[in-house]
């Protein structure tokens, strides 16, 4: 991901207004959500199996599209999420970039599929093919192996998916592992977003009322502030989220304005597709003033840096929204 510009926000604005016919402040006017949730009493996420999640998708190396991990990791999470979900399969797709084709797919992993209110869940599988911002030289041109940028978000919604198979909300859930999220250039947004844009047009299945996207959601010091595309999106959405993270005391979500970022969920809002993103935004463009936190699309995005508090705890957050709050509003 990127971070954003303000034609990026317009161009979203545009989509959006055009989409739903009004503006959001008459959505937000139309749908309170004043109502307080429900206590949670159903499973929670394991920590530790949320990240052995993430280690078992480091097994396989780099996970750079046309790269053997790539293709590896692919069978291994349809084969997972197959065990898990009612229905799951590939949405294979090819796109050049830079003069180079890639074979790729979103991974599709659906629970109720014959229900028609449904909740899009998503992350990147993918990895980026170069640590471009890594102080070494010598290591901007090798790939990296993306515990946090990938693995992080994908690692908590197979611990969701689990938890899904167990039991389940009112709405249907689409878990959908987006590829080819990171093969851009800095600075150019037309190689980024290879599987969004590809399913935004392509959507398989029954749409969504709403998705939510995670992305960098491992860091032990992690930090989810409200992201202005997501809030201009839906910002009832991201009202209600942070406000079960308040209500089990989490320390990851800060409630305050944090940067725009450029990522998948753009791309879903271009076409229609109301999605916030939960993400470490300071990792990005590595601006946060910690040292141990500047490791974004470098070498140093390993399991080091990784807590399986902080990704039980966004799962724990996830799950206690979908069975406790009203879905209605959104
Ligand atoms: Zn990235």
């Amino acid at each position: 991901m990127k971070n954003t510009t303000a034609y990026t926000i317009l161009a979203l604005a545009i989509s959006l207004f055009l989409v739903n016919g009004c503006t959001k402040d008459q959505k937000d006017q139309e749908h309170s959500s004043s109502e307080s949730p429900k206590e949670y009493e159903g499973l929670l996420i394991s920590p530790d199996s949320v990240l052995k999640h993430i280690e078992d998708q480091l097994a396989f190396g780099p996970r750079n599209p046309s790269s053997i991990g790539h293709s590896e990791t692919m069978k291994y999470l349809l084969a997972y999420l197959s065990t898990k979900a009612d229905t799951a399969f590939l949405q294979p797709f090819s796109a050049t970039v830079y003069g180079k084709t890639h074979e790729m797919a979103n991974i599709i992993a659906s629970f109720s599929p014959e229900k028609k209110d449904r909740v899009l869940l998503c992350a990147h599988w993918d990895t980026r093919p170069f640590a471009d911002e890594d102080k070494d030289e010598l290591l901007r041109s090798k790939p990296i192996l993306g515990a946090n940028d990938g693995a992080s978000g994908v690692a908590v919604l197979m611990e969701i998916a689990n938890i899904l198979s167990k039991q389940k909300p009112e709405l249907g859930i689409d878990i959908i592992l987006l590829d080819g999220e990171d093969l851009g250039l800095s600075g150019d947004l037309e190689g980024f977003f290879q599987g969004s844009k590809y399913l935004a047009v392509n959507y398989p299945i029954q749409k969504p009322r709403y998705g939510i996207l995670l992305d960098l959601v491992g860091d032990s010091q992690a930090e989810f502030r409200y992201e202005p595309v997501s809030k201009q999106a839906h910002s009832v959405l991201v009202d209600a989220v942070w406000t079960i993270a308040k209500k089990r005391n989490s320390p990851y979500f800060i409630h305050e304005n944090g940067n725009s970022v450029s990522d998948d969920h753009v791309i879903l809002n271009q076409h229609g597709i109301r999605t916030i993103n939960i993400i470490d935004v300071n990792l990005v463009g590595n601006i946060d003033p910690n040292p141990r936190r500047q490791y974004w699309h470098t070498s140093g995005d390993t399991m080091v840096n990784i807590s399986s508090q902080t990704l039980a705890d966004i799962g724990n957050v996830l799950l206690e929204f979908l069975f406790t709050t009203s879905q209605d509003v959104f």
